[in-house]
């Protein structure tokens, strides 16, 4: 790995090394035209190839079906808990929210601006460290909308093979987990992510929209950045897109369908490399673990030792083998390693290697 770092990023995170060797390249000089990819024009025939190509390969990668828009916006996914309320809560109804972090509850405050907000489910109690069982959820009533958090970055949980079980429309931020495994289409109406967890460069969106669920978003009410009839009919460049930013992404799709053809492929190597650490984990009376195993992201894994000052210590220790950005956030304290995509297995096993030899000298 050369000069690089085992970067344990929550985010923005570690990027596949061809595709930041790729940027390099068409930086200074992209498909032979002798400008960068920087400085072309976003209504030029070259981005426009860019723009197709990233859409081509967004749909390939994520088998999306063609009653799906793909729509690249900006704004963070934060500013996607404003416009998903915006646009999809009408006066009157009532949204349905999953409590399950702290991503989860910033999308509820959000929401509670512009509408009627349901908590269907808490995890707050017990800080976050499950996903709700159906017997722990209530819904409501002929809600507009179901919104829950994929994967919750933060606390380290994360839905495995079951979903909100609601009759309601299901929008899910799928920040820390897009494309880290296949994505059954027929359980949602949305989908969106922050590019810089999985999928590119922060500030930067990816949004799934099923035609019939953006055919109910107001249409030339709201302003038009926040409009997504406005975007999805300017093809996401109603003003000057981030042009880098879809670039970025495009070459992270292109590198999931070379690297690994499949997100089976994908999510059977998340699964080995996060394995590595969680087997780990449950054979040590040393660490502790935060979320329930059951519940237990293949994307975030979070963790500490028995105080705080030994968290501290393996913190800086780890730095001297090439492990950085490891602190868990304040919230749970510990460690949070974070193993996305592009994150490589030997990361994980040089992490547990010292895990042990920390455990071996401290126990
Ligand atoms: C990182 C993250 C966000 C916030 O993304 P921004 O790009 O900072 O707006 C929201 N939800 C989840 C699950 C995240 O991991």
């Amino acid at each position: 790995m050369s000069d690089r770092a085992y970067n344990f990023s929550a985010g923005p995170a570690i990027l596949p090394e061809p595709v930041i060797q790729q940027a390099q390249k068409d930086i200074w000089n992209i498909f032979d035209t002798g400008m960068g990819v920087c400085e072309l024009s976003h209504r030029g025939k070259h981005y426009d190839r860019i723009l197709e190509e990233a859409e081509a390969d967004c749909r390939e990668v994520g088998r999306i079906p063609d009653n799906f828009r793909v729509l690249f916006l900006q704004g963070g996914a934060t500013l996607q808990t404003a416009m998903i309320p915006m646009s999809f809560l009408p006066a009157g109804r009532t949204a349905d929210y999953f409590h399950t972090g702290k991503w989860a509850t910033e999308a509820i405050a959000e929401a509670r601006k512009f509408g009627k907000v349901h908590v269907c489910a808490s995890t707050e109690k017990g800080v976050f460290n499950h996903i709700p069982s159906p017997a722990e959820t209530n819904f409501s009533e002929n809600a507009a909308y179901c919104h829950y958090v994929t994967n919750n970055t933060i606390y380290g949980t994360q839905w495995h093979n079951r979903y909100p079980d609601t009759s309601a429309p299901l929008i899910g931020d799928m920040s820390s987990d897009m494309y880290s495994r296949p994505i059954d289409w027929s359980k949602y109406a949305m989908v969106y992510a922050s590019a810089q967890k999985n999928l590119g460069p922060s500030g930067q969106i990816l949004a799934v929209i099923n035609d019939d669920f953006l055919a109910t978003a107001p249409e030339g009410k709201l302003a038009a950045m926040l409009d997504y009839q406005v975007q999805a009919k300017k093809q996401s460049r109603f003003n000057t897109p981030n042009t880098f930013a879809v670039y970025l992404m495009g070459q992270v799709f292109k590198w999931i369908l070379k690297e690994f053809g499949t997100l089976e492929e994908v999510d059977r190597y998340n699964t080995e490399k996060a394995n590595l650490i969680y087997d780990y984990l449950d054979n040590s009376d040393f660490y502790v673990g935060h979320a329930e195993p059951e519940s237990r992201s293949l994307m975030n894994v979070a963790f500490r030792c028995q105080t705080p000052e030994l968290d501290a210590l393996f913190i800086k220790q780890s730095a001297e083998h090439n492990i950085t950005t490891i602190k868990g956030h304040r919230s749970t304290g510990g460690m949070r390693a974070s193993i996305y995509n592009a994150f490589p297995r030997e990361g994980c096993e040089v992490l547990v290697k010292f895990m042990k030899s920390f455990e071996r000298e401290n126990g």
